[in-house]
């Protein structure tokens, strides 16, 4: 499996969806572009999420916050001070790692054997460690259980040491006084911010949800797997406003509703699960993980974190502004709920991971054909809502008036679907070439097509053809690339 995750990554950049970034100088480390069909397919996973969002619930809006914000904002949510990561070094490789990282590897060992205890114990060791802060247990601990470095097998390790995971740049001209500011690690902050811009100019009224779209930064240390961990990402987040004391019923409802919209869009349920978690961040009182199963294992594509009311009580007592609601529904006393600091239940999903999970699930291999025939044959299962061109227009040659007809089919359907025209090669070679990128359907134009207006069209995942009208084109298509 790791095997195919190779050529999966090789894959994305040789047919033009992911590049390392600024390559021609050997790139830059966990961090990466988008290329031509990848910007395709990330743009309408995006559109998809902002619209079950904001289009099908009615009591959720979306924002756009700017990346840079006061740097207030990052002491309020415990960024600045207590949002440290544990990093530990291997002396003779020279490798950094988080130390809670390297522990639960050792965990998983254990349980991989058969010994469930053992894991459990050292987890409810690490954890309180990490809870006290206490970093020279952490170290302890690590020496206990002799966790060697995985890269030179020793266990030659330095202290362990707070590292802290945002960018800082600098405000004003360099030559006067300049102020630190961070790039935002989350996009969460420039929702808690607005909270009540967006709630009294759009008469909202809880319980509510605010979404949003938008590049998050984290300097991570580990960073790995292609863009399953990046130091610049998109992060699609939804803050939901809520009473307190009702956190657990929204929380159980977006957390399955975020399961069955995973499902939705084409991740099969069997590559789904959950992963609750035991240490939970200082912000939250409950938290579980949507895991997808990637070549390299399950690991997290969101998060919903139920967040009681700890950023907005930050922020109202850090900017010194009421960040309550007056709640105007009468309980069951008769009585208006009257004003709150309301409870925030969280999704959060990874723009990046969600399209590296759609990559890998899509990408397939099969052989095709019978015995001296068959050949091997890659290509994209891509939903048809999702893939990057919906169809290429091939004319089988370019003379006889082909090309010029199979140009007229392109225009007709440009306006409403990302179509190609494509007429070099053979049409065999073209097919292939849209198989690898994911296109549903090639539309081949032919000389039955001079004589009666037909066309055929060639699906993707059965290769089988059909023979239709030009006129029935668009709706054929539209039929298909919608959910
Ligand atoms: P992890 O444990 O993998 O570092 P996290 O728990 O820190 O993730 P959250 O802070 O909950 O992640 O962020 C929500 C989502 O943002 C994650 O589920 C993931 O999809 C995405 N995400 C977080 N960090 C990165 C990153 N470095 N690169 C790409 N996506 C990321």
């Amino acid at each position: 499996s790791e095997n195919i995750f190779k050529k999966i990554i090789s894959h994305a950049k040789e047919y033009g969806f992911v590049f390392p970034s600024s390559e021609i100088y050997d790139g830059l480390q966990a961090v990466y572009d988008y290329g031509q069909y990848g910007v395709e397919l990330k743009n309408n996973l995006k559109t998809l999420w902002w619209k079950s969002m904001t289009q099908l619930n009615d009591n959720v809006v979306g924002i756009d916050a700017a990346i840079f914000m006061n740097p207030l904002t990052w002491k309020a949510s415990g960024h600045v001070d207590g949002f440290n990561d544990p990093m530990i070094d291997n002396k003779d490789s020279k490798k950094r790692y988080r130390a809670d990282n390297l522990i639960e590897d050792k965990a998983d060992e254990y349980e991989q054997a058969g010994d469930v205890k053992k894991a459990k114990d050292l987890r409810a060791k690490m954890n309180q460690l990490l809870g006290a802060n206490d970093l020279k247990g952490v170290y302890n601990l690590i020496v206990e259980e002799n966790i060697k470095c995985p890269l030179s097998g020793t266990a030659n390790w330095t202290d362990v040491r707070q590292f802290n995971l945002m960018f800082s740049t600098k405000v004003g001209s360099v030559a006067e006084e300049a102020d630190t500011i961070y790039l935002r690690p989350e996009t969460a902050q420039g929702i808690f911010v607005n909270f009540l811009n967006v709630q009294k100019t759009g008469r909202m009224k809880i319980p509510f949800g605010i979404a949003q779209i938008g590049k998050a930064f984290r300097n991570e240390i580990v960073a790995k797997q292609f863009i399953f961990r990046m130091r610049e990402f998109e992060q699609m987040e939804m803050q939901f406003f809520i009473r307190p004391g009702e956190e657990m019923k929204w929380y159980e409802q977006w957390k399955e509703t975020r399961f069955r919209w995973h499902q939705a869009i084409g991740l099969p349920a069997e590559k789904l699960k959950y992963h609750k978690h035991e240490k939970l961040a200082h912000y939250a009182n409950a938290a579980v993980d949507i895991e997808f199963e990637f070549p390299f294992g399950f690991k997290e594509i969101e998060g919903i974190h139920s967040r009681t009311d700890f950023d907005l009580t930050e922020h109202q007592k850090l900017s010194k502004k009421k960040m309550q609601y007056f709640d105007n529904d009468l309980n069951e006393n008769g009585k208006p709920y009257g004003n709150y600091v309301p409870y925030v239940v969280e999704t959060s999903v990874g723009a990046d991971r969600l399209f590296l999970a759609t990559l890998c699930n899509a990408y397939t291999e099969e052989t095709v054909g019978e015995g001296d025939q068959q050949k091997e044959r890659i290509y994209l299962k891509l939903h048809p809502a999702l893939a990057p061109i919906k169809a290429a227009i091939f004319p089988l040659v370019r003379k006889d008036g082909l090309a010029e007809k199979a140009q007229m089919i392109f225009n007709l359907l440009k306006y409403d679907f990302n179509v190609i025209y494509e007429d070099r090669d053979a049409i065999g070679k073209r097919y292939t070439r849209q198989d690898l990128i994911g296109t549903p359907f090639c539309i081949a134009v032919d000389y039955e097509t001079m004589e009666n207006d037909t066309v055929t069209i060639r699906y993707r995942d059965t290769m089988a053809q059909e023979r239709v009208k030009i006129d029935e084109l668009s709706q054929k298509i539209g039929n298909e690339v919608s959910f």
